[in-house]
């Protein structure tokens, strides 16, 4: 039996970081335009020093790469709060926890630490995690054809991403590409921003406010073999874990937004009247706040396990394919039904609704779509005959 009560250290954290989101970022959010994606230089240097003194800064890190060490169930916890305002769900607290995101770099050499991982961490630099294609990004293994092909102590690299985050904006980025044939030909490789050959051919934006998708180049880009991030062959299996780990706060996110439009559909059900009485009397009503509910318990408990599971160093495949699958259709549900309750209202940019409802939407694509996350739970289930 699994007690998902939080110990008293994690009520702690969560506190804080519920304080912070609900007195700094909600109220700075109504100056903000509603599809800001990032906060005015001087408000971020102040919550970034706030953010410092709690002990949270690079939240997500582990100890021994200068993170607060925190455990998945406690990542998890967190992640549920950073993501209850409106940018919360893509631009949480909208970076001032600061935190590597490309968790790759944990595994890189220390060169690679001291150039790319430890000043992202400090917020100095930012890059982007290249896997999906024009060819698709649902089967990447087979679809990436993208190539590094070795020349002396450097390799050249080849072809074209669609679909990168952040790239338009980045100082490098993991660019995982083909170096032989089959699944065990992938390498991931670290490219600086400003290599030659190397162009962010296009913008694409999409129902997200914040960070556009953006399409890559490579032109014969020359990457030295140190910027290899592990073993050649490796990068396949680098980029699936990489993915596992991050489908647990993916979800975890996903929760949060959804705890949030519950809570303001609960709170305007109390307050608004139609047909002589408030719609928290109207029974359509009533059944529609408890089916968010049931989503929201279910969707934190399977994040929790996942996250949990994780914790005790066991596989977590299929738990985070399954927590990153009912956090994301259900949380859809939540903000939909929320959004109804709402009526016009939940459709207006004054609320947060709107832009949760859009790019809610992205969740059940992005980081494996759900029909990706019901291949692996059928090959857990079906084993050999999937
Ligand atoms: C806003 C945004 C940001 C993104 N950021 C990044 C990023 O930073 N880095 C990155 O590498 N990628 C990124 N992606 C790419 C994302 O991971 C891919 O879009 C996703 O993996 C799906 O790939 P695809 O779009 O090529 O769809 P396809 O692979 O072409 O699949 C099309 C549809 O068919 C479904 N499908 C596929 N196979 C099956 C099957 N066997 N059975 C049933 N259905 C199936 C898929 O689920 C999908 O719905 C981003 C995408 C978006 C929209």
């Amino acid at each position: 039996m699994i007690d998902f009560t939080p110990t008293e250290e994690q009520q702690l954290l969560i506190d804080t970081v519920r304080q912070f989101v609900r007195t700094e970022i909600v109220p700075l959010e109504d100056e903000l335009d509603p599809d800001a994606e990032s906060l005015p230089p001087p408000e971020r240097r102040r919550l970034a020093e706030r953010v410092e003194q709690m002990g949270l800064r690079a939240w997500d890190a582990p100890a021994e790469v200068g993170g607060p060490g925190l455990d998945v169930v406690t990542m998890a916890l967190l992640a549920m709060e950073m993501s209850q305002h409106r940018a919360g769900l893509y631009a949480p607290c909208y970076g001032v926890f600061g935190g590597a995101g490309l968790a790759h770099l944990y595994e890189g050499t220390e060169y690679q630490k001291q150039r790319y991982l430890y000043p992202t961490l400090r917020g100095e630099r930012s890059g982007f995690f290249a896997l999906s294609e024009p060819s698709g990004g649902s089967d990447p293994a087979r679809a990436i054809r993208t190539t590094a092909v070795r020349d002396g102590d450097d390799w050249i690299l080849n072809g074209h991403k669609l679909w990168i985050s952040n790239a338009d904006r980045a100082d490098y980025g993991i660019v995982v590409a083909r170096t032989a044939p089959g699944r065990k030909g992938i390498t991931s490789f670290i490219v600086d921003a400003d290599s030659p050959g190397f162009t962010v051919d296009r913008i694409v934006h999409t129902l997200r406010s914040a960070h556009p998708a953006t399409e890559l180049s490579f032109d014969d880009v020359r990457v030295p073999d140190r910027n290899r991030l592990g073993a050649e062959g490796e990068g396949f299996t680098l980029a699936a874990a990489r993915l596992v780990r991050q489908r647990i706060p993916y979800a975890a996110g996903c929760v949060g937004v959804a705890v949030a439009a519950h809570r303001m559909a609960v709170d305007y059900a109390k307050i608004r009247e139609t047909f002589g009485k408030k719609l928290a009397e109207q029974q359509g009503i009533q059944w529609m706040l408890v089916d968010n509910e049931i989503d929201i318990r279910t969707a934190r408990l399977l994040v929790l396990q996942a996250a949990h599971r994780a914790d005790r160093g066991e596989d977590v495949r299929t738990d985070a394919a399954v927590a990153k699958l009912v956090a994301t259709e259900a949380a859809s549900r939540v903000v939909d039904r929320s959004m109804q309750i709402h009526g016009g209202l939940g459709v207006a940019k004054e609320l947060p609704l709107e832009r949760w409802y859009r790019e809610m939407r992205i969740r059940r694509i992005g980081e494996g779509p759900s029909e990706v996350q019901r291949l692996i739970i059928a090959r857990d289930v079906l084993g050999g005959a999937a």
